[in-house]
């Protein structure tokens, strides 16, 4: 079976979403042929607790590994060891350093192989090295993990998907493409609404310029019925739709809305637009693969009578939490059906729709007094949980600081 992360994908660019027609066509096929779960959220905004939660199914403060010098340790049990146990081949290929062995997130693949943005292999190789894997294993049973950097900045699209959205206008012709490619906190004034749309064209040329690198891929698992294929992302990406860009601190519809698509046997063809969330894959896996269970404290909800047409309405409230760092307190999300409460670090709340009004203009604390006081006490909680973990034990990650400041993470 085939995990396939796109990192930074907020779900509205996507063709089969609310994208531009013709954007992300191999992605779309995937989720035609399978159950596309269109609110699907991250329970984390950033790429290493985001893939701690996909691969243990716990929370960041239930697994720890909350900010960039956090590793996993022994104590966790990742879902590729459970694989592996169950007679699986297992194999990695990693754009990321937060989704990589650096963090210890190679704990049981028989195979990995991680790609720097700086050194070694160029990353694009992870393609054809990803295809002659499946090929090589034809014949057996295995897990297969794929994390792509793309949409993730920079956003350096290939000049065919730049050009095909943005004729005329090369890569580089403008002095600020730098700092737009990164954008993130790189624009610590804002941008304008020309170089917003500017972001946005580059971002969805990124998004193109993935989709196209995945052709192969997804053509090769749609050729093998047999094949159960999950594609989501670890969280979404801002574009200046509330004058932030980037991920990782704010808890905005387009930091946590992402991707979610299942397809293979056993599942029904259709859309479910109840909310899912990240660590429900891990549950889902777990029950389809027929796997031991991982220890808990256990977050997630199998999806597996969902992907058989299963309505379950709004579900049970989903705990989402921003960005630790040391010495400062991370925003707190709680999601149940529309309604999406939002703790500030400063003990202040909100509470908004995340369907009808994903701009979040509107504070519905009033209108939804009973509600919000029991998601207030669900992110207060949470919070507690989480009090201390970002000072707890620490790599140095001083030697990476080449590759996190060409992803855009430092300046
Ligand atoms: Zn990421």
């Amino acid at each position: 079976m085939l995990v396939l992360v796109i990192d930074a994908a907020h779900a509205h660019h996507l063709s089969c979403e609310s994208g531009p027609e013709g954007l992300t066509p191999h992605i779309d096929a995937l989720a035609a042929r399978g159950r596309r779960f269109s609110r699907a959220y991250s329970n984390n905004t950033w790429t290493l607790p985001s893939t701690v939660s996909l691969f243990t199914g716990q929370l960041q403060e239930s697994h720890g590994v909350v900010t960039n010098q956090h590793v996993v340790d022994d104590s966790l049990t990742l879902l590729p060891e459970r694989f592996r146990e169950a007679g699986y081949h297992t194999g990695a290929f990693v754009q990321n350093i937060y989704a990589s062995s650096v963090h210890g997130l190679d704990h049981g693949f028989d195979d990995y192989h991680y790609y720097s943005i700086t050194a070694g292999p160029h990353p694009y190789t992870a393609f054809g090295d990803t295809a002659r894997w499946m090929d090589a294993h034809a014949d057996e049973r295995w897990f297969l993990y794929l994390h792509v950097r793309r949409p993730h900045s920079p956003y350096d699209p290939s000049p065919l998907a730049l050009a095909s959205l943005a004729p005329g206008e090369p890569l580089g012709s403008d002095p600020r493409d730098d700092d737009l490619m990164r954008a993130d906190s790189r624009l610590p004034d804002g941008a304008t609404d020309d170089e917003r749309a500017r972001i946005e064209t580059l971002y969805r040329a990124n998004l193109s310029t993935v989709d196209d690198d995945l052709a192969d891929i997804l053509r090769r698992a749609a050729h093998d019925p047999q094949m159960l294929v999950v594609l989501l992302s670890d969280h979404g990406e801002a574009l200046g739709e509330h004058g932030h860009f980037g991920h990782g601190y704010q808890l905005d519809e387009e930091n946590l809305h992402i991707p979610m698509v299942f397809a293979g046997p056993d599942v029904a063809p259709g859309v479910d637009d109840s909310p899912a969330c990240t660590v429900d894959v891990t549950q889902t896996l777990v029950e389809l693969c027929a796997l031991r269970a991982l220890p808990g404290p256990l977050a997630g909800t199998s999806l597996v009578p969902r992907l058989h047409g299963e309505s379950v309405g709004d579900g049970r409230p989903i705990a989402i939490s921003g960005r630790y760092n040391v010495g400062a307190v991370p925003r707190q999300g709680v999601l149940h059906g529309r309604l999406l409460l939002v703790l500030e670090a400063d003990g202040t709340s909100s509470l908004r729709d995340l369907v009808d009004d994903p701009g979040g203009a509107h504070d519905l604390t009033d209108a939804h007094r009973d509600e919000a006081a029991r998601l207030l006490d669900l992110a207060e909680r949470r919070r507690e949980s989480g009090s201390g973990l970002a000072e707890r034990a620490r790599v140095d990650m001083s030697t990476h600081d080449a590759e996190l400041r060409a992803l855009g993470y430092v300046r």
